[in-house]
């Protein structure tokens, strides 16, 4: 089995190009910020208070994060319940970013990810896939660009969504989760030392994806 970790800030393109790369290769694709983003948003409709330890047990007992690939197309789970599209909004990506730094939490979905890719040759992304969760990945890429660059890409998948957001309020978004993300305790966001930096800002949508497919053939 041969697994690809690529991490780096949100809004890098990781999602896009990852799958991309995935579908020529014929990897599957997980998207782990949708793990975060499903346990943010039970918390958040749930109304737990996810600072409480006893509340955070309870809930994260009696919730069922399930992922399932349909036509190669990843879909996450949240007891039986298909939430895939209601965790992409913005305030999903923060309620993520505030649950993901709870140590438990993220042991609680450690190993659902690292079966995944014992079992599928896969191409992960996240924040701390090459640092933690698949530590011995054969190829490991840090995806990252400008934080306005990357604000200018959300602020396109949303409009496309017909949903219609600010770029001051997206760019804000963008700095402080990046801000939360690399100064959290546990798993940061950072890149693993023996990783191939990678920045998109000045790459389109197509050189992105042949850069990663490149390095992937270059390094598995
Ligand atoms: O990638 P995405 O924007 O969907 O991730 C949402 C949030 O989930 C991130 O800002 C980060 O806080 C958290 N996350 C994480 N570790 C991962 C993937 C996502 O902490 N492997």
């Amino acid at each position: 089995m041969i697994s690809v970790a690529i991490d780096g800030p949100a809004g890098a393109g990781k999602s896009t190009i990852a799958k991309m790369a995935a579908k020529r290769l014929n990897f599957i694709y997980v998207d782990t910020g949708a793990l975060y983003r499903t346990l943010g948003y039970g918390a958040h409709t749930g109304g737990v208070d996810i600072h409480n330890e006893a509340e955070l047990e309870s809930y994260l007992e009696n919730s069922r994060v399930e992922l399932k690939f349909i036509d190669g197309e990843q879909r996450v789970l949240l007891n039986g319940e298909d939430v895939s599209d209601k965790i992409r909004t913005p305030q999903m990506g923060t309620a993520a970013s505030e649950i993901s730094a709870i140590p438990r939490v993220r042991e609680y979905l450690l190993d659902m990810q690292r079966a995944l890719a014992r079992t599928n040759n896969v191409i992960m992304d996240g924040r701390d896939i090459g640092t933690v969760v698949l530590p011995n990945a054969e190829v490991k890429i840090f995806l990252t660009a400008s934080p306005e660059c990357r604000a200018k890409r959300r602020l396109e998948d949303f409009r496309q969504k017909g949903e219609n957001v600010d770029f001051d309020e997206v760019l804000r978004l963008i700095v402080e989760r990046d801000y939360q993300d690399s100064h959290r305790e546990i798993a940061p966001l950072k890149a693993a030392e023996d990783s191939v930096i990678v920045d998109t800002s000045d790459l389109s949508l197509e050189q992105s994806v042949e850069k990663i497919i490149s390095t992937i053939e270059e390094k598995k």
